[in-house]
């Protein structure tokens, strides 16, 4: 737990010094759960996205894009359920005044109840070695699998109570299960209230005529209204997508997470709409393609997981996520829901016109079902982020802290660096690969310190090259490229750079291992 408390702390700080994640608004003090992406994250942030959107939009001929409005009419969020239903249960401590969400608390109780699983199975790994079996350990194992039915009992008895809107056996499983205010160790809770998350906000400039607005908690609603006008003008046939990314906002009650809980993030969604019937297919298709976009980065197939939903929304009649192990745990990191017609046939209610497909095989008119991809574009980053950040022992004893991100989504590819900075030839040189190589990749000059510096410098930014211009290269037009990962250097011709570069950052390279 303390290694992994002193690993976030050490993401957190690296970070901010490497110029990817500042805290928003930082010399007034900052806002809190509000963040602003630096010189470094901006670019990581956009590749993230982009290799999302290549993905989705770009490599399937069914699914387009759009970009809708921040601000949507006020009624979208009656239709939708937001208005009324998108609440989080929250409970304050009467003592320390903090405030939390109930069903994190007693998510967070479970977890540690997890942690002891974890415990078993790593101490009956070591006495068993070769010949242990995990999944027949935890399925037999009754210390595991009382634990394991304590944890079941628990969410079940939330989850039956959410959904009822019970919230006073909210708070008396709380009260039960003993669980104390996590910094102050107070147990002096309040009654659990519902709090609605969307912020208001007003458009127009008289008091009289203003109206009042959301600011959209999820991308999703601009694309069920723009359904139609998509499928017309785009001549799509069912089963097709749309996606989108975008900014979306939530007045989080409890946001202590950096960027894994945000007051303001950006999503990237996809809604897929596909004839009444055939959920189960697509569900299936979905969750296997999504999980497979994830492992294509190379961040390690056991820091994933699916979690389906036992308990599912009222319009939902599937959902599972896809789980990462943040330097905190196991938490949703990309949702996938099988909605039906829920959203459509909501919008065609309150908006009286009609949503519906005409099928020209089937000759018949239906509303249809929606499975929807929802990953949330700052926790994709946190998750490369923080799996990235390493502190690696060398062979000769010393240690290096290096940002291993994928190198498809390095923000700079490369760094050139004249191994003298006083010779002007050497520097001439530089400048004129960094002109060459510039209009494909982003890269940088750095000729401040000694080489060693500048190396360990770039191996902490992420930089996967660095390319060295010496005495050698002004004869013979060689230089030495350097690996991130390897270490290992290469005498290389300068006309032979492009190509070098490109085999280990190009997009196609990286999806196609999908
Ligand atoms: P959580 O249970 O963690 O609050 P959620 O189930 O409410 O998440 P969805 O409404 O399904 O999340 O949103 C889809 C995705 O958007 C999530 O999987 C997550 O990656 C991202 N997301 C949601 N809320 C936030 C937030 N406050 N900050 C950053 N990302 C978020």
């Amino acid at each position: 737990m303390a290694n992994n408390e002193d690993q976030f702390k050490k993401v957190l700080s690296h970070a901010k010094e490497y110029g990817y994640v500042f805290q928003s608004s930082e010399i007034y003090d900052g806002l809190s759960a509000v963040y602003d992406y630096a010189q470094n994250g901006v670019e990581l942030k956009k590749n993230i996205r982009d290799y999302w959107w290549k993905a989705m939009v770009q490599l399937n001929d069914n699914i387009v894009g759009i970009d809708a409005a921040i601000f949507m009419h006020p009624t979208t969020w009656k239709a939708s359920g937001h208005v009324d239903a998108f609440n989080d249960p929250l409970i304050d401590n009467k003592d320390s005044k903090k405030r939390y969400r109930a069903d994190v608390l007693i998510e967070d109780y479970c977890a540690k109840i997890e942690a002891k699983i974890d415990k078993e199975v790593k101490k009956a790994e070591k006495r068993f070695g070769d010949a242990f079996n995990k999944e027949e350990f935890v399925s037999t194992n009754g210390r595991v699998l009382g634990y394991q039915e304590k944890i079941n009992t628990i969410l079940s008895r939330m989850a039956k109570s959410l959904e009822n809107e019970d919230l006073a056996d909210v708070k008396a499983l709380i009260e039960e299960l003993e669980i104390a205010d996590p910094l102050s160790g107070s147990k002096n809770w309040t009654d659990v209230k519902q709090f609605n998350l969307m912020f208001g906000t007003k458009l127009g400039a008289s008091a009289d005529s203003a109206m009042d607005l959301y600011l959209r908690p999820e991308t999703a609603q601009g694309i069920f209204v723009n359904f139609l006008n998509v499928q017309k003008t785009g001549r799509m046939k069912i089963p097709f997508g749309i996606a989108q990314t975008g900014k979306a906002f939530r007045n989080e009650i409890v946001a202590r997470q950096f960027i894994f809980r945000m007051r303001e993030f950006e999503q990237m969604e996809m809604q897929f709409f596909i004839k009444p019937g055939t959920q189960t297919e697509w569900f299936k298709h979905w969750k296997e393609a999504r999980l497979k976009w994830h492992l294509s980065l190379g961040l390690g197939e056991d820091n994933y997981r699916f979690h389906d939903h036992e308990k599912l929304a009222h319009y939902a009649d599937a959902a599972t996520d896809i789980e990462f192990k943040f330097p905190f745990g196991f938490k949703e990191l990309e949702g996938i829901h099988s909605r039906t017609d829920f959203d459509l046939k909501q919008h065609e209610e309150y908006s009286g016109k009609k949503l519906q497909y005409f099928d020209h095989e089937e000759n018949e008119s239906y509303t249809p079902y929606v499975l929807e991809t929802s990953i949330g574009l700052d926790r994709m980053f946190l998750a490369v982020f923080s799996n990235s950040l390493i502190e690696e022992e060398l062979e000769d004893g010393s240690s290096r802290t290096v940002l291993k991100l994928p190198a498809v989504l390095a923000p700079v590819k490369a760094a050139i660096l004249p191994l003298v900075k006083k010779d002007e030839g050497l520097v001439k040189l530089s400048k004129q690969i960094i002109e060459d190589l510039k209009w494909d990749y982003n890269v940088v000059y750095d000729e401040k310190d000694a080489v060693g510096r500048r190396y360990r410098r770039q191996d902490a930014n992420g930089t996967p090259f660095c390319i060295t211009v010496d005495g050698e290269s002004l004869e013979n037009n060689t230089v030495t490229i350097r690996h991130r990962d390897t270490m290992e250097q290469q005498r290389v011709k300068i006309e032979d750079l492009k190509s070098i570069i490109k085999k280990e950052v190009d997009v196609k390279e990286w999806l196609m291992k999908m």
